[in-house]
């Protein structure tokens, strides 16, 4: 069985500088219905399981109108990857690609954006379908797909 973080053939790691602090706030926590990376999906799809935004106070006023939009861009910070890999295995590629020619979530600011469908709101609580993280996993931003009123 692969270890999660274990290097495989090819795969190369540089020592990256120590991060600088970008000054980012975590704006919740996302709940999802997966503990572990290997059985959470590679993409999120709007048939997916209702997974749950919680927003932290003092954020909880910036959701007005939110629900005004049916589908939201989430971004969020995968806290469990390593982030020192330049050439790495992808999941369905064959040999060993640039981490910026891939999805991978290995790579040097951990940043996962997925484009969710709203569900609903309930308080501070945002019910989206199109997740693809672990449950817990730390919630940068929440905006909405321009393009894709739900009015
Ligand atoms: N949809 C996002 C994107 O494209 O930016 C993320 C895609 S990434 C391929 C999704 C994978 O990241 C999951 O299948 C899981 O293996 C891994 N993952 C999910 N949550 C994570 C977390 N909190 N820390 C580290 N890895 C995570």
């Amino acid at each position: 069985m692969l270890v999660e973080d274990e290097l495989r053939e090819g795969e190369v790691t540089v020592v990256p500088p120590p991060p600088n602090d970008a000054g980012l706030v975590f704006i919740g926590r996302i709940r999802t219905p997966w503990s572990s990376r290997s059985e959470t999906p590679r993409q999120g799809r709007h048939d997916g399981p209702v997974c749950r935004l919680e927003i932290f106070e003092p954020w909880g006023q910036a959701l007005q109108g939110i629900d005004h939009y049916a589908t939201l861009d989430v971004v969020y910070w995968l806290h469990q990857s390593r982030r020192d890999l330049v050439l790495q295995r992808g999941h369905h590629a064959s040999g060993v690609r640039g981490t910026f020619s891939l999805r991978s979530p290995l790579r040097p600011n951990p940043i996962g954006i997925s484009s969710v469908a709203l569900v609903g709101v309930e308080g501070n609580t945002v019910l989206v379908r199109g997740l693809d993280c672990l449950d817990g996993t730390p919630l940068i931003d929440l905006k909405p797909d321009r393009c894709n009123h739900s009015l």
